[in-house]
């Protein structure tokens, strides 16, 4: 027999049909109604045990997190909350979960608590719904690439080139720690490492996909990155999947076009197809609010929000035009963000992002021409020689979602910059050579995945939308 899943059986209209089927206890009552969930779906199945008919040892092993096979008959439910159950003729225990000791039990955890049993914290209803939600997510995106003529480009993991400039990077060497081959000068001699030279993990895969796009037209990465950012903060991970779409042609506005089209997109299919998943998260955010002072909640409830930035245009705002509504708002003029806007040219924090989305235009806010000083050396130059065409999407609650921007393809502009900064041409060698031969103007922009789970879920610490977080002081697991 086929084995069921129980999000077929609770969908079933084949009732007193004989199904077998295997999961794991969420609750025993009574001693005689069994909760089992296998994954499948947010909700369990009632399986009715005749306790009279079965081994009284062999009940007693049926505790929350144990494993079980069940077979029986499939029939209305008698009581209220589900339409179908199991009534159970056979019952065997695959694996037990001591009570004693099994730390996922019945009641309220705290999600802290949780991320110290990451490996069992996924056993919950809510663990389990958003990473069904970041699965989704995830299709969603390839979908979206592939509906729209992308190729999928996989980026190298270990990169040689340091100049990105991105973050602080994790060496990769094979060199002896406690003993590295060192240069007359007494530095460690990476000539002699692995690759012949300092080698470390990405921190974007932006640089190979331009080389990419200019072949391929239009390509995207989906893939782990990684930064040593000792930034302990709820929206930064040291190791998070980064989404960058990289397109021959494209001007600033096509990118912009792209990435809101593509944002509204993955979190339509999201909305349509994990509705369960999401009207219980919905409600979890709610409960947990309601400790919270009303002017620290959410205005809209999660569905409401997601349709909203779905059916509705992102506001577009030039940086000047931003520093603007800063400098004039009242926070400012009262003193009231820790770093006050004085002048054009400053980078904005994330307090002053928030303000500017959640504040004052109460929806997605695309920047765009930022100063060239506090951008990447490969954005394009404006007219003006002073801003660059880049590009920063914020969101509500999160803000900086995803960093995009024309990039710059003119081979004398570039190569000033370059200079300018300080960075050797050799190291940029293979990316010069992009503009040497067929140039084009192109565009791209990076997504952080684990900000546009945060944001489709509603969970407001990033430790708790990827499996198994790698921040500052914790590898485990
Ligand atoms: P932030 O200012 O928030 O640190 P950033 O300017 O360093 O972001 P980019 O280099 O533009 O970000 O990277 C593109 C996207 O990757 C960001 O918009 C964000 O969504 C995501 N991102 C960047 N750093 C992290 C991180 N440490 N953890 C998770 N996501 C990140
Ligand atoms: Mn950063």
């Amino acid at each position: 027999m086929r084995l069921a899943t129980i999000k077929e059986l609770l969908a079933s209209k084949n009732l007193l049909q004989e199904v077998t089927i295997k999961g794991w206890v969420r609750t025993f009552r009574s001693n005689r109604f069994i909760a089992l969930n296998d994954g499948s779906t947010l909700g369990t199945i009632q399986c009715v045990v005749d306790f009279e008919n079965f081994d009284e040892e062999l009940l007693k092993k049926v505790n929350t997190g144990a494993a079980l096979k069940i077979t029986g008959t499939l029939v209305e439910s008698q009581g209220r909350g589900q339409s179908v159950e199991i009534q159970v003729s056979a019952l065997e225990v695959l694996g037990i979960a001591d009570p004693e000791e099994y730390p996922i039990q019945p009641k309220k955890h705290s999600l802290e608590f949780l991320r110290e049993k990451a490996h069992l914290r996924i056993r919950t209803n809510t663990f389990a719904a958003i990473m069904r939600v970041r699965s989704t997510l995830s299709f969603a995106i390839h979908n979206y690439f592939r509906e729209n003529g992308f190729n999928y480009f996989h980026a190298p993991i270990i990169t040689g080139s340091d100049a990105e400039g991105a973050g602080e990077m994790f060496r990769v060497t094979t060199l002896d720690e406690k003993n590295p081959p060192l240069t007359e000068d007494g530095d460690v001699n990476y000539k002699e490492d692995f690759f012949g030279k300092e080698t470390n993990l990405t921190v974007s895969g932006q640089l190979e996909a331009e080389a990419y796009a200019m072949a391929l037209g239009k390509v995207y990465t989906f893939g782990p990155t990684f930064r040593a950012e000792n930034s302990n903060t709820s929206r930064h991970l040291a190791e998070f999947w980064m989404i960058e779409p990289e397109m021959a042609f494209f001007d600033l506005d096509a990118n912009m076009d792209l990435a809101e089209d593509f944002i509204k997109n993955v979190i339509s299919y999201t909305l349509t197809h994990c509705q369960e998943d999401l009207e219980f998260l919905e409600k979890r955010l709610i409960d947990e609010e309601k400790s919270k002072p009303q002017a620290q909640r959410s205005d809209m409830p999660l569905i409401e929000k997601l349709k909203f930035v779905a059916d509705n245009n992102f506001k577009r705002v030039s940086y000047t035009e931003a520093i603007d509504i800063l400098k004039n708002c009242k926070p400012n003029k009262k003193k009231q963000f820790t770093y006050p806007i004085e002048e054009w040219g400053t980078d904005l924090q994330s307090e002053h992002e928030r303000y500017l989305v959640e504040k004052h235009f109460k929806c997605p806010v695309i920047l765009f021409d930022y100063p060239a000083k506090i951008k990447a050396f490969y954005m394009r130059l404006n007219e003006d020689g002073k801003t660059v065409r880049a590009m920063d999407i914020l969101f509500p609650g999160i803000g900086e979602i995803v960093g995009g921007s024309q990039r710059e393809e003119r081979l004398d502009v570039l190569k000033e910059k370059i200079k300018e900064l300080g960075i050797d041409e050799k190291e940029l060698w293979w990316y010069l050579d992009l503009r040497k031969f067929g140039t084009a103007e192109h565009s791209g922009f990076g997504l952080g995945f684990e900000r546009l789970v945060l944001f489709a879920t509603g969970m407001g610490n990033i430790r708790d939308v990827i499996p198994f977080p790698r921040t500052p002081q914790n590898a485990e697991f």
